[in-house]
Formats: structure tokens, C-alpha cells, sequence
């Protein structure tokens, strides 16, 4: 079991693509840790960098305390299972688990009793066991890739989207699977995702990434509560944030002409006549069908039926705000009503810059340590 710190590490491509930018990072031994951001945002060369496959132009990166920096990517004692599996087709399945077994020397009954042992807590067993990889379903091949990269043992995981290529409800049944084989495992998992909700379900902490560097690193539920700037909160929930430009007045918020209350904590960190943006999650914002002080008065535009809520658009001015409604208070389109964001999720942000007002700053990352190698 081992560590893994990232110590300012920068990659640019050639052609100039600054992929990662001094980027910092300690990851505790056998915690889950999601990098989750849009495309291109560099999760995808951080990983392949911790692996040994690309090179850094600076920085360190070590494991349980050892530098890997230089190493190449069978001296690093990490399993990387890719999105397409990677299996080689040519083999049957359980020559494929026993793979990085074979690459030690080790025998072949001992290889064997190893494919069936990992394969069975994978499920995959009996005649399975002999077919090759173009003979199994998506979700098996998945398996199989897992169970490969569990024979080899290694200090740390990298898993770079390996649930993609699973439909909507294998990709739930297996996000389960992989977070309770990495409970009993123990083994530090990397897990690169652009899917906030896979990141938000499977990590124990976060990095949320943009253009190369962090934009937060928290747990799941700060990012999800508490995003520390608009990049963060517009990426973060499956209903988009309300964004919403305001001026900080005394005693609370001009939202669209409308007056709305703010925590004390934030309206002291703020100046009257500031531009700033609200945020509220729809989940948190309540609709009521009559008029409350304090509120965002409003005419229902849009109803959206999420299931069990449904998503109601309310104009607000010139605004568009949008809260979440139980079935049984679903207002009609043309309703007016008076929005409420509940006060201790409130957000507010700087339009200058987008970073919070009324909380800490991001803590600033510190480094050490990491080891990895490939399966
Ligand atoms: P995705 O979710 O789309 O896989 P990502 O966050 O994993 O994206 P990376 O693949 O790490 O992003 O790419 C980061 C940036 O580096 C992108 O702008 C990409 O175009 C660029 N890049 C990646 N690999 C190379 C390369 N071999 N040569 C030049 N530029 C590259």
C-alpha cells in the first residue's frame, strides 16, 4: 500500500499545450480519489504521467515515498485499466488475468490458480474462464480487466474511465461493484472521470480540474455544498446551479430588482454596491404560491419532469431561476410564485474573479509521495 504525491508537475505538448500547470496533489494511502473535469482539461495526462507514460517536463511525482519520476512504468508498481480494457484478444480470458503474473515468471499452475481465484470474486468463472475476450459482453470484458489488474497486486490504482463504455445500467451496476472491491482492496485508486455524478458516488476525496491546474479538492459533498467558485458550482450537479447576477445592498442581495436576505458570515465579507453572483442549487430553493417577504417573485415558464421532483423555470425579471418541486406542489405554467433559496445554501461569488465570498480560500495543496506500475 503506498501514498501518492504530485509535486508541481507541468506538461506542455508540443505546439505549446500547457496540459498540466505546476500541479499539486497528495493522495492518502488506500483513499478513492476522483480527477473530474471537462475535456481537455489535463485529467487524462495526469494519469498517464503517474503511470510512467508521459514524461513531465517538471515536477516529481512519488509513490509511498519513493520519486518515480524517472522510472519507467513496470518499475512504478501501479495497474492502469483504460476505458477499451485493453485485453489482448489473442489470449483466453484467464491467460489475460494472469498476464502481469507470467510477465514476474511465475509458473503456470500458480497462474492458473490465481485467474480463478481473482476471477471468481469477479464472477467470472468455469467455461468463461477459457473463452477470449471478443467472446464476452462489454461489462464482462470490464470485469476481466479488473481482475487482471487485481492479480498484479499493485501499490495504486488508475482507472481512466473504465465504466464508459458500459450502458446507463451496468455503468450503476459496476460504479457499486468497483467501490466496494476498492473498500475490501484497500489499494489507493486514481479514477479519471468527466462524470460528476461517478465522482461524486465513488470518491472519498475530489480534484476538480480546469485548464491543467485544480480548481478544488475537497470531498464529494463540500464540492457538491460548498463549491469554492463558479467554475466548480457550474460543473458540479446533475440540475445546473442558479448563477445569478446581484449587487450586495444593505441587509441582503438586489436580485432582478428584488430584495433577498443573506447569511451575516457573507453579507460581512461583502461591500454594498459589489457585483456578485448568486448561487443556488434548484434543490434547494423552495416555491411557494404565496407572496413571502424577501423573495423572488416570479411567473412559472417551463416544467420538466424529473421523476419523483419535477423542475419548474421561473421568470424573474429578466432572469431565469430554477427550483425543484415535489409532484404533489408542481404549480402550472403562468403560476406566479415566490421563490426562496434556503438560506444556509446560499452561495455567493465575485463576479471579478468567480470565487467565493464568506468562505476560507481553497487550502493550498501540499506534496509527498506515490508507486505505481502497469498491468
Ligand atoms: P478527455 O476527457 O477529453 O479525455 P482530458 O481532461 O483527459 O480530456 P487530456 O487528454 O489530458 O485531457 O488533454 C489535455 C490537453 O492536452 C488537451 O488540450 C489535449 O488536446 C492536449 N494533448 C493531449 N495529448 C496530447 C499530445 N500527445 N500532443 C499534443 N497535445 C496533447
Amino acid at each position: 500500500m503506498a501514498d501518492l504525491e504530485i509535486r508541481g508537475l507541468t506538461k506542455v505538448f508540443p505546439g505549446g499545450v500547457r496540459a498540466l500547470d505546476e500541479l499539486s496533489l497528495h493522495i492518502e494511502d488506500g483513499e478513492f480519489f476522483a480527477l473530474l473535469g471537462p475535456s481537455g482539461c489535463g485529467k487524462t495526462t495526469l494519469l498517464r504521467s503517474i503511470a510512467g507514460l508521459e514524461t513531465p517536463n517538471s515536477g516529481k511525482i512519488l509513490i509511498g515515498g519513493r520519486d518515480v519520476t524517472r522510472l519507467p512504468p513496470g518499475a512504478r508498481d501501479l495497474a492502469m485499466v483504460f476505458q477499451d480494457y485493453a485485453l489482448y484478444p489473442h489470449m483466453t480470458v484467464a491467460d489475460n488475468i494472469a498476464y502481469p503474473l507470467k510477465v514476474r515468471g511465475v509458473g503456470r499452475k500458480e497462474r492458473r490458480d490465481t485467474a480463478e481465484s481473482v476471477g471468481r470474486s469477479l464472477q467470472i468463472q468455469g467455461a468463461m474462464l477459457d473463452r477470449r475476450p471478443g467472446q464476452l459482453s462489454g461489462g464482462q470484458q470490464q470485469r476481466v480487466a479488473l481482475a487482471r489488474s487485481i492479480a498484479y497486486r499493485p501499490h495504486v490504482f488508475l482507472f481512466d474511465e473504465p465504466l464508459s463504455n458500459l450502458d446507463a445500467r451496468l455503468r450503476l451496476e459496476a460504479r457499486t461493484f468497483l467501490k466496494q472491491l476498492q473498500r475490501d482492496l484497500g489499494v489507493t485508486t486514481v479514477y479519471v472521470t468527466h462524470d460528476q455524478a461517478e465522482a461524486l458516488a465513488l470518491a472519498d476525496r475530489m480534484a476538480v480540474m480546469e485548464q491543467g491546474r485544480i480548481r478544488q479538492l475537497d470531498t464529494p459533498s463540500n464540492c457538491f455544498l460548498r463549491p469554492a467558485n463558479i467554475f466548480v458550482a457550474g460543473f458540479i450537479g446533475s440540475t445546473p446551479m442558479n448563477l445569478l447576477p446581484a449587487t450586495v445592498q444593505d441587509g441582503g442581495l438586489d436580485v432582478a430588482g428584488r430584495k433577498l436576505l443573506i447569511p451575516d458570515a457573507i453579507r460581512a465579507q461583502a461591500k454594498v454596491g459589489d457585483a456578485v453572483i448568486l448561487g443556488a442549487r434548484p434543490e434547494y430553493v423552495s416555491v411557494s404560491a404565496t407572496e413571502l417577504p424577501d423573495s423572488l417573485g416570479g411567473i412559472v415558464r417551463v416544467l420538466e419532469n424529473l421523476g419523483v421532483d419535477s423542475l419548474v423555470t421561473v421568470e424573474v425579471g429578466d432572469l431565469l431561476v430554477k427550483a425543484t418541486v415535489p409532484e404533489e406542489r408542481v404549480p402550472a405554467v403562468g403560476d406566479q410564485v415566490w421563490l426562496q433559496p434556503a438560506q444556509g445554501r446560499l452561495l455567493v461569488y465575485r463576479q471579478d474573479d468567480g470565487e467565493q465570498v464568506g468562505a476560507p480560500p481553497v487550502a493550498p495543496i501540499e506534496a509527498p509521495a506515490l508507486a505505481p506500475q502497469a498491468g
